[in-house]
């Protein structure tokens, strides 16, 4: 007689994106935005450390983590800090990424869990491309991220050579942790109606890192502007209205 592990999987729709919902039996990872609240708050987590581990040759610009400390700063109250560490790594896969993948070999990865004294989010950079080639960027738990350095190449210059590489991964290592803290209506319902209706977790604001279009391989021909990197008003509103509690939120691993 087997045990039946039940596994629940939904997948959200996103254009573009993927943002898998899973929860597996016996060993929670969360849901992106299930770790929203740890980052937010400083009950517990009064530091956060950002694991970046990129494969050789696909480390991230020095303005990307720069950027991505300054965002992270600015809504996630961490009185000890935020700290990136980044390591240099082989990834037994270089082909083709799935949501699954990338959560099996970053959690084999990662230096240590989640939630211990601190807060760690992970970041992987390695070669190849999601199975999907238009995805730049996924967030596909509570602390995991993948940025697909080959993608995010091919993508600059399609219709704008004005963009370099440099901005869109500034904006999608921005908005892939913008999903981490739950935005857009990941894990609460925001009171303002900022949620693009033909793709769910995103903005419909394009001056909002988390327009939808950032993350797409046809990010460049969506502005004729600078990428945005910032969180807009609506968004920083849903962060306050988290943190406070105003705003009530589920598939948290940790409450205060
Ligand atoms: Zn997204």
């Amino acid at each position: 007689m087997g045990i039946l592990l039940s596994c629940l999987m939904l997948s959200i729709p996103m254009a573009g994106c993927t943002s898998d919902i899973q929860e597996i039996f016996g060993e929670s990872w969360g849901v992106p935005g299930g770790l929203a609240l740890a980052c937010l708050r400083d009950d517990t987590y009064r530091e956060l450390i950002i694991e970046i581990d990129h494969a050789p040759g696909y480390n991230p610009e020095s303005s990307t983590v720069s950027l991505l400390k300054e965002r992270l700063g600015q809504v996630c109250d961490k009185p000890d800090g935020i700290r990136v560490e980044l390591n240099e790594l082989d990834f037994s896969e270089s082909n083709t990424w799935t949501a699954e993948k990338v959560r099996e070999i970053a959690h084999e990865t990662m230096d240590d869990d989640p939630q211990t004294s601190v807060l760690r989010w992970h970041v992987i950079m390695p070669e190849g491309k999601y199975s999907d080639e238009s995805v730049l960027g996924v967030a596909v738990d509570a602390s995991t991220i993948a940025l697909f350095g080959d993608a995010i190449d091919d993508a600059n210059g399609n219709f704008n050579f004005r963009i370099s590489d440099e901005e869109v991964e500034n904006s999608v290592m921005v908005h892939e942790f913008g999903h981490l803290l739950g935005l857009v209506n990941l894990v609460y319902t925001s009171p303002a109606d900022h949620e693009d209706s033909q793709h769910p977790g995103h903005s419909n604001n394009e001056d909002s890192v988390m327009y939808w279009a950032i993350e797409t391989f046809t990010i460049d021909a969506w502005f004729s502007g600078d990428l945005p990197t910032e969180f807009d008003q609506d968004d920083l509103n849903d962060l306050e209205g988290m943190k406070s509690g105003e705003l009530s939120t589920s598939d948290q691993l940790w409450r205060p």
